[in-house]
């Protein structure tokens, strides 16, 4: 039964330009045994049954396409489902209950949206069964026979249960729907609570657009709009915050709640750790080898849930799916420190665009220093960034002087390049890609070494994520400017892209400015934060930058939320509404950083 046994990343795998080398090498094939067969299109297939793990094919493959992982086993009887031979495969899946918020986090390509497909009846599991007819439904309910999903199949299989789904990418919706976003709305208002969700999630504004011409962020409301109107005995959500900024992923994360409150279903697979903890009562973790494989744990309570995904440990299983825990520090306020060591300053700037007006007060960056960004959306936070990368000029006042050096990370990446990851870099880095700091700090915890001769068109969101953070850094430039770095990323990649962004600007004396929504990300980023306030669209407002611990206060403040910080972790966790902590944070006007945050035992 597998354990190592060597995988072809098929979109790596180049057969016609090697002629089946790893065929040709393979000890067994070399000995009469079939380890590697050819299939579709010549493609080779690795048998799990035959390989032995030896890792020659590893080592000898021009394209970096095949690696050595080990699949797990134990775990055999319990393959839900998998992607053809050799494809990903899934094991055991997330258990829903009535009346609960069911959160999953993993890293990405550990199968939380197959698990979400699945249980939304998008994708029929096919219990790993992959050549010859695939299960029939009777098979399928009789396989979860003993457990709650069998009642859940059943009634899946012959339509009695009814799903309302958000998918992972509201991109699509513009490609299925056309029409304005209150047509699509009020067509799905199955509940009647169409006007309420629209007030919660402000969409009164976008209701007479048509749905393609709207943002990410509006998309993504009305996507999570439409599946909170329907009348459904199960709500899955995919990814709902993504697009968003933090008030509107406390809205969402609020309504999604409420949904449970009615006493049905509720699944959510969710990156922004914050978010997720304010709105699962269970967290299931998903584990594995992104592509590979990934096992569904047990569902747990959301601390025990979130810390053990931090931990990197689940005990009951006795699984270790991470060598190192993620940890959280308690940080000290930073002090403002005398302005000595200022690297850049800009002054009053008022820019405006359109019938939007942004002003911003005079103030400055420290040598080696990161400065977070939050703000709502539409509030100039990118208008702010392009100035500075002089990509606009303002109005009045002035940015930066001339002869400056920006490298700037738009937040919208495009994978309109025709060539590999490897050349890309080339065409843009020269030789900078040699360097190995920049190997050690960037490329090596993107592994991006694992994607070098992919297409750059092929990427998967988070693969160009990371390439364009990857190249933003490694230009050689005196500022940063990176624009909403977490999007598409998993939350052990937006840890290890704060990380490399640190390194880069304290170990080379830079500075950066980084927009950034997840709250969790800028407390690991930020040394010192800008608040954008105002209103969304017509008039923002830059504050100068100011420390963590008043940046946070004004921030928070406005949203009327407060933080404190788990026991174990250190991660900040938002207090619920009028609770204890809540209630006395506020009267304090601490609404983040003091030691008596720290949750009691
Ligand atoms: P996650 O949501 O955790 O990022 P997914 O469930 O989207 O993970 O995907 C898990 C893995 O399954 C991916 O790495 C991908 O390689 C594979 N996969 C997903 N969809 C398909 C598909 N339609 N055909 C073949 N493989 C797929
Ligand atoms: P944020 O980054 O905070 O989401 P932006 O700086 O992108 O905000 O935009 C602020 C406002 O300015 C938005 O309402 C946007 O529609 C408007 N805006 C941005 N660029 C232009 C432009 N070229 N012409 C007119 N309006 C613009
Ligand atoms: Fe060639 Fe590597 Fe593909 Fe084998 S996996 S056919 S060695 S490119
Ligand atoms: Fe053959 Fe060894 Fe590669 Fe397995 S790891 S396919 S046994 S060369």
């Amino acid at each position: 039964m597998p354990g190592r046994v060597a995988v072809i990343d098929r979109d790596s795998c180049r057969v016609e330009d090697c002629g089946l080398l790893c065929r040709r090498l393979c000890p067994l094939v070399r000995n009469k045994i079939e380890a590697i067969k050819v299939g579709d299109e010549g493609r080779p297939i690795i048998s799990e049954q035959l390989c032995i793990g030896c890792g020659i094919c590893v080592n000898r493959c021009p394209f970096k396409a095949i690696s050595i992982v080990n699949l797990p086993g134990e775990l055999e009887g319990e393959c839900i489902h998998r992607y053809g031979v050799n494809g990903f495969k899934l094991f055991r899946l997330p258990i829903p209950t009535r009346s609960t918020v069911l959160g999953l986090v993993g890293k990405n390509g550990v199968g939380k949206s197959t698990s979400l497909r699945i249980l939304a009846g998008k994708l029929k599991p096919n219990l790993g069964i992959v050549e010859g007819d695939p299960p029939s439904w009777d098979s399928i309910v009789e396989y979860f026979s003993g457990t709650s999903l069998k009642d859940y199949f059943s009634r899946l299989a012959s339509g009695e249960l009814r799903v309302s789904y958000k998918p992972q990418y509201v991109d699509v919706i513009p490609r299925v729907f056309r029409g304005e976003a209150g047509k699509l709305l009020s067509g799905l208002d199955e509940r009647g609570v169409l006007d309420e969700v629209r007030s919660i999630l402000e969409l009164e504004e976008v209701m007479d657009r048509g749905v393609d011409v709207l943002s990410g962020g509006e998309l993504q409301r009305v996507a999570v709009a439409a599946v909170v109107c329907r009348d459904a005995d199960v709500y899955i959500f995919d990814e709902p915050s993504s697009y968003l900024d933090v008030r509107q992923r406390l809205k969402v994360a609020r309504v999604i709640r409420g949904l449970a409150k009615q006493g049905v279903m509720v699944i959510v697979a969710e990156h922004d750790l914050i978010v997720l903890d304010y709105m699962s009562d269970m967290v299931s973790v998903l584990y594995g080898d992104p592509g590979v494989y990934g096992v569904v744990s047990y569902p747990r309570v959301v601390r025990d849930g979130i810390n053990m995904f931090l931990e990197g440990y689940i005990p009951s299983e006795n699984v270790r799916f991470r060598s190192q825990p993620i940890k959280f520090q308690v940080k000290p306020p930073t002090q403002t420190i005398e302005s000595t060591d200022i690297a850049y300053s800009w002054g009053y700037m008022v820019k405006k665009l359109g019938g939007f007006t942004l002003k911003v007060e005079p103030g400055f960056i420290r040598t080696g220093e990161v400065v977070g960004i939050l703000g709502p959306n539409g509030i100039g936070k990118t208008t702010f960034v392009k100035l500075l990368a002089g990509l606009e000029k303002p109005d009045e006042g002035d940015a930066l002087p001339g002869g400056v050096r920006v490298s700037y990370k738009p937040q919208y990446i495009s994978g309109g390049y025709d060539g590999t990851v490897e050349t890309f870099l080339k065409n843009t880095i020269g030789d900078r890609i040699e360097s190995s700091f920049l190997r050690e700090e960037i490329y090596r915890p993107f592994k991006l070494d694992r994607i070098a001769d992919r297409m750059v068109s092929d990427l998967s969101g988070g693969e160009l994520q990371k390439l364009a953070i990857a190249v933003c850094l490694a230009v050689d430039a005196d500022i940063y400017l990176i624009d909403e770095p977490s999007a598409y990323l998993d939350v052990e990649e937006r840890l290890a892209m704060a990380r490399a962004v640190r390194r880069v600007v304290e170990n080379l004396g830079r500075v950066a400015f980084v927009v950034e929504h997840d709250i969790l990300v800028q407390d690991f980023i930020a040394d010192r934060l800008m608040v954008f306030s105002g209103i969304p669209g017509v008039e923002g407002y830059g504050h100068q930058p100011i420390d963590m611990r008043s940046g946070m206060n004004m921030f928070l403040k406005e949203l009327g939320v407060t933080f404190r910080r788990d026991r174990q972790t250190f991660r900040p966790r938002a207090n619920k509404e009028d609770s204890r902590l809540d209630r006395m944070q506020k009267r304090l006007g601490e609404y983040y950083y003091t030691s008596i945050t720290v949750e009691e035992e």
